[in-house]
C-alpha cells in the first residue's frame, strides 16, 4: 500500500508542487449554502449539480480520503491584449482540448490505479473548499482561494481535488478568510457591477463573468459601461487585491501557448467570425458557450469594443450588423456604435433605422440619441 509520502514524490514528479490530504466527509456547509441560493444560482448553475458535488461519496461510494493537488495557471505571463478581455484561468485551459494539465492529472491517476487505488476526478466537487480543508490556502473575501505556496501565494492557481478509496491521514486545514485588517475591501469596493455584496457574498447573476458566459438577454443598459472590456471571465477583483500584487510584479517568461492563440482572438475576429471558425479557434479553448450561442460571444465582443472608445472599429461594427440577425447581437452593436460616436457610426444608425424593428430598432434610437447627447 503507497504511503502519503509515495503519492507526494509521484505528484512532485509530475510538476504539482502543492499537495494536500482531506477527509472524504460531506462539504456541508457548503451544501446548506448552495441549497439556500438555489434562486441566486439559477439554471445554469443548477445543470452543474453543485450540491451533488457536496458529498465525494455520491462520486466514488467507497470514498477514503480525497487528494488535492494546487496547479499555478499565472506561471508564465500572458498576452496584455488577452488580459484585457478574457479571465486568466482559461487562457490556457486543456479542459477540451486535453493536452496540457489534463495529461499530468492523468498520469498521476495512472499511478494510483497501479498501486490498487480507484480515483474520480469530479468537476462539481467544491475544489477551493477541498484545497483549504487540507490545508492548502485561505480563502479572500473575493470568494478566491488563495494558495499557501504557489504563485506568490496569490489566487491564480487551481485546486484539483481527486477522491480515492484509500484512506490517507488528513492534513489540518481550516476553511478561514485571511485577508489583512488594513486591506479595507478592495475587491468589494471595485467590483463594476457591485456582484460581491458583502465579504464572501456572491450574487452570480451580477458577476461580469457569469453574465459573459450565461446571459439569456441582451445585457441591460447600466451594466454596459461596467463590465468594460471583458468578453469571457474577470479578473478584476483579483487585480486589486493586494495578496495579489507579489504575483503580479513577477517577471515571467510568456506563455508561448497562448501567444501562439492570441490573434485568433482579435476583437475585429471575434466580432466577425463564423461557426467554423468559432468551432475551431475558439471554443476548444473557452467552452462554456456553444456554438448555437454564438450571438453572446459578438454580443460581448461588440460590447466591449464600445468600450474600447477606438472608432477604428466602426467599419467592423458596421460590417457585423449587415452580416448578423440575432437581435441581441445587432442591438449591442448599435450601442457599441452609438459610444464609438462620430460622423460614419452616425450616418451607419441612421441607414440602419428605416429596416430595424422591435429591440434593434429601440436600441438604434437609443444609440442616436446618445449620440446626440
Ligand atoms: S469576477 Fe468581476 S464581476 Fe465578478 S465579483 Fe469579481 S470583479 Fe466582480
Ligand atoms: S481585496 Fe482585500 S478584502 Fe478583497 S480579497 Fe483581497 S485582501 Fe481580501
Amino acid at each position: 500500500m503507497i504511503t502519503k509520502t509515495d503519492v507526494i514524490e509521484r505528484a512532485t514528479e509530475l510538476g504539482f508542487q502543492s499537495i494536500g490530504f482531506t477527509t472524504a466527509d460531506p462539504f456541508e456547509s457548503q451544501k446548506e449554502i448552495l441549497s439556500s441560493r438555489r434562486d441566486a444560482y439559477g439554471k445554469p448553475i443548477s445543470l452543474l449539480d453543485l450540491e451533488g458535488g457536496t458529498d465525494p461519496k455520491s462520486v466514488l461510494p467507497d470514498a477514503k480520503s480525497v487528494i488535492v493537488l494546487v496547479d499555478e495557471y499565472f506561471r508564465e505571463s500572458f498576452p496584455p491584449e488577452m488580459e484585457a478581455h478574457f479571465g486568466r484561468c482559461y487562457m490556457d485551459d486543456d479542459r477540451v482540448t486535453r493536452d496540457g494539465l489534463s495529461l499530468r492529472i492523468k498520469a498521476f491517476r495512472s499511478y494510483l490505479r497501479d498501486n490498487g487505488i480507484d480515483s474520480k476526478v469530479p468537476f462539481n466537487i467544491p475544489h477551493r473548499l477541498s484545497a483549504a480543508r487540507a490545508g492548502l490556502g485561505s480563502f479572500g473575501k473575493n470568494n478566491f482561494f488563495y494558495s499557501h505556496q504557489l504563485a506568490a501565494k496569490s489566487s491564480w492557481v487551481l485546486p484539483i481535488a481527486i477522491v480515492v478509496d484509500q484512506e490517507f491521514t488528513p492534513d489540518g486545514g481550516t476553511i478561514a478568510v485571511d485577508c489583512p485588517d488594513w486591506c479595507k475591501n478592495a475587491c468589494i469596493v471595485a467590483c463594476p457591477t457591485h456582484a460581491i455584496k458583502s465579504p464572501n457574498k456572491l450574487e452570480p447573476r451580477h458577476c461580469i463573468s457569469f453574465l459573459t458566459y450565461y446571459a439569456r438577454e441582451i445585457t441591460p443598459l447600466a451594466w454596459r459601461e461596467p463590465m468594460g472590456l471583458w468578453v469571457f471571465g474577470c479578473d478584476h477583483c483579483q487585480n486589486v487585491c493586494p495578496r495579489n500584487v507579489p504575483a503580479r510584479a513577477r517577471k515571467l517568461q510568456p506563455n508561448q501557448r497562448v501567444a501562439a492563440k492570441a490573434p485568433f482572438f482579435d476583437l475585429t475576429r471575434l466580432l466577425l467570425m463564423d461557426v467554423p471558425y468559432f468551432e475551431t479557434h475558439i471554443w476548444p479553448h473557452m467552452f462554456y458557450i456553444p456554438s448555437k450561442n454564438i450571438w453572446l460571444w459578438k454580443m460581448n465582443v461588440a460590447r466591449a469594443i464600445g468600450n474600447t472608445l477606438d472608432r477604428k472599429y466602426v467599419p467592423h461594427l458596421i460590417q457585423a450588423f449587415g452580416e448578423n440577425e440575432d437581435e441581441r447581437t445587432l442591438g449591442m452593436i448599435a450601442w457599441a456604435l452609438g459610444r464609438l460616436g462620430g460622423p460614419e457610426a452616425e450616418s451607419a444608425l441612421q441607414g440602419f433605422l428605416p429596416q430595424a424593428s422591435g429591440l434593434v430598432k429601440e436600441e438604434i434610437g437609443m444609440a442616436i440619441a446618445m449620440l446626440a447627447a
